[in-house]
């Protein structure tokens, strides 16, 4: 898919998929030298976290595994609450394991917070994550994430993994909605 394939659903481009590539090309060295001599095992969020794991892992050198994690948040509306539920879990014991969490997004932060308790209660030998976006209102938790490739606007944005009614996960980049897509609903 591809913006010609939107007819006029699309607001505005806000990251090309060169940016997005040239970005994580950029994570990806700065992750081979922190873990250097090290193996780590990406854990992947479902669903958003696809293609960011896809693109990323291609490009470390290190050696990796994947896994993947599904949790649904429960919220009111958009915003989730912080109260997570594991619809499908690790196949992997991670004891003793170096495990970077991969992200699509972090907005307020609060699904990822409760991962990242939840993962290092297990014994892992380190934790951390990589996203591709955060926004503004991640910094009022205490998510750190080592890796980010790019602070956006608060906005909703899809793209690239990011759906919308669970469309426009396969567009090659991250772009705005036109306002008449949310308001047919
Ligand atoms: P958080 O718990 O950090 O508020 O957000 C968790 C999830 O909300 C993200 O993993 C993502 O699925 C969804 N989300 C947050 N912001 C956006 C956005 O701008 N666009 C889309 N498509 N999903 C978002
Ligand atoms: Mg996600
Ligand atoms: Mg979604």
């Amino acid at each position: 898919m591809d913006a010609n394939d939107m007819g006029n659903d699309l607001k505005k481009v806000l990251l090309t998929e060169q940016q997005i590539q040239d970005r994580l090309a950029q994570m990806a060295e700065v992750i081979d030298k922190d873990y250097a001599g090290h193996e780590i095992l990406l854990v992947g969020v479902l669903r958003g976290a696809v293609m960011v794991m896809a693109d990323l892992a291609r490009k470390l050198h290190t050696p990796v595994q994947m896994d993947w994690m599904a949790v649904s948040s429960y919220g009111s509306g958009t915003k989730s609450s912080g109260v997570v539920r594991i619809l499908k879990d690790l196949d992997t014991d991670i004891k003793d394991r170096h495990v970077l969490i991969v992200e699509d997004i972090i907005d307020s932060g609060l699904t990822l917070s409760w991962l990242e308790a939840n993962l290092r209660t297990r014994g892992c030998a380190s934790l951390n994550i990589a996203t591709l976006l955060r926004k503004p209102d991640a910094a009022k938790t205490n998510i750190t994430p080592r890796y980010v490739g790019f602070d956006i606007p608060n906005e909703f944005v899809v793209g690239y993994g990011l759906d919308y009614a669970e469309k426009y996960r396969n567009l090659p980049f991250v772009g705005l909605l036109a306002p008449h897509v949310y308001e047919k609903h």
